[in-house]
């Protein structure tokens, strides 16, 4: 696990507590966590090239040390359909970030492969002082935002920890499948909960880390994006 590794220790040299995207995304990708394709982007020009080659949709996302909650500051647009569009959304998201924060420091632009919306689910980390590294599941949205509605485990877990981490939330019918949803992967989620249990086990600088959210499917899931904030 060189490159996270790696990431890690450049971001403690250079003070940095928030990984970019960027970076907690290249950390997933190393421990097999699916995220969406992704490539920063320099400037305009970049953006659109890079966008033809990842195929539209796409997504844009601002990339700066200074923003955690990019959509916050109208970081984000979705759904870009050409050249064009991509643009200009690439100058109307600098525009937005340097109204909200003047002196934020802009590392250039994500893009990334607009994926489609499914049932979202979260999982999540944190370093108990007195446990350790901690795993949190739940369902996305006002499931754990309003209801409260996770789990937890201390890290490690195994498989059947992370099936019981699933089906012992609340909302863990809707995964089943109702009204013509079809079922989500849930072997795919158990997946991403070893192997983020497995990250945050290896990489015990990690503070917080958050897939919020992962789009779940009939087949497979995907984090849109990645947090990782390191003590
Ligand atoms: P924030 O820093 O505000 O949490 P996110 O990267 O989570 O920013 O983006 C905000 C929302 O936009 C997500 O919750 C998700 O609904 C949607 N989104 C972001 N990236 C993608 C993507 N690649 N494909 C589809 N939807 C996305
Ligand atoms: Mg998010």
């Amino acid at each position: 696990m060189k490159q996270s590794r790696q990431i890690i220790a450049e971001a403690l040299k250079e003070n940095r507590k928030h990984l970019l995207e960027t970076e907690a995304k290249t950390i997933c990708t190393e421990y097999k966590i699916p995220v969406t394709r992704f490539k920063l982007a320099k400037n305009e020009v970049e953006a659109a090239k890079i966008a033809g080659e990842i195929g539209f949709p796409v997504v844009l996302k601002i990339v700066s040390p200074d923003i955690i909650h990019k959509s916050d500051v109208g970081g984000v647009m979705l759904n870009l359909k050409n050249k064009k569009e991509v643009t200009a959304a690439y100058k109307q998201i600098i525009e937005n970030v340097k109204k909200h924060k003047k002196a934020a420091k802009v590392v250039g632009v994500l893009v990334q492969e607009m994926t489609p919306s499914s049932t979202e689910v979260i999982v999540g980390a944190i370093k108990d002082p007195q446990f350790g590294p901690t795993l949190m599941f739940g369902l996305g949205g006002i499931f754990v935002e309003i209801l409260k509605d996770v789990t937890f485990r201390i890290a490690p877990i195994n498989e059947d920890e992370a099936r019981e981490m699933i089906m012992e939330v609340k909302a863990y019918p809707l995964l089943k499948g109702y009204r013509g949803v079809p079922p989500a992967d849930t072997e795919a989620i158990v997946n991403i909960l070893l192997n983020t249990s497995r990250l945050v086990m290896e990489n015990q600088e990690i503070k917080e880390l958050d897939l919020n959210p992962i789009m779940v499917y009939e087949k497979g899931a995907k984090a849109v994006d990645a947090r990782i904030i390191l003590e």
